[in-house]
């Protein structure tokens, strides 16, 4: 993966935890890519994919 992208998905996590709303995501947790790279794919039903389990 790219250092750079990995690094923004770590930032990204970070940031939700902290209280940032998922929307705000500029990376993709599910699908480890840039948000705006993946926004068409038919599993990105949630742009604020969380890194931790829902519960259903
Ligand atoms: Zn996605």
């Amino acid at each position: 993966m790219d250092k750079k992208l990995a690094a923004a998905i770590q930032r990204d996590n970070d940031l939700e935890d902290a209280g940032m709303h998922g929307d705000d995501r500029k990376t993709c947790w599910t699908h480890q890519s840039w948000s705006e790279d993946c926004q068409e794919q038919p599993f990105h039903t949630q742009p604020s994919a969380s890194h931790y389990p829902r519960p259903a």
